[in-house]
């Protein structure tokens, strides 16, 4: 049974370090703190740290910014880390599919929620 809660996992971001899961059941790398893997069920999740570049998975702009984000044309992607894939904004304008992306920070909302943003490599 995993102990990552989300809490440890914003407090790693805030630090720079992206933490993960892998699961024992199905060999899934899971990018955000799950309480069972999503893939086969497994409660059997350990706490692994993730690279902190990586690939652009997908991506996405939203033309209506989230509150709290000062940017018009706000893009976020799913960015593959590894075996993870992990979602998060993209502060580069000129970002596409399968650009490489590093982490570069966080974003946090007016709830203390906390999310990566990532920056061209
Ligand atoms: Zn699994």
């Amino acid at each position: 049974m995993s102990d990552l809660t989300h809490a440890a996992w914003s407090d790693a971001l805030e630090n720079g370090e992206l933490l993960g899961q892998t699961c024992g059941g199905c060999d899934a790398t899971l990018g955000t703190p799950k309480a069972a893997c999503p893939h086969c069920g497994s409660r059997d999740l350990e706490t692994v740290e993730l690279p902190t570049s990586g690939t652009v998975y997908t991506e996405t702009t939203i033309n209506v910014p989230p509150i709290g984000v000062d940017q018009r044309g706000y893009q976020v992607a799913v960015v593959q880390l590894g075996d993870a894939r992990v979602m998060g904004r993209l502060v580069d304008q000129d970002v596409e599919i399968g650009s490489r992306v590093r982490l570069a920070g966080y974003d946090e909302d007016d709830d203390g929620y906390i999310t990566p943003h990532f920056e061209a490599e």
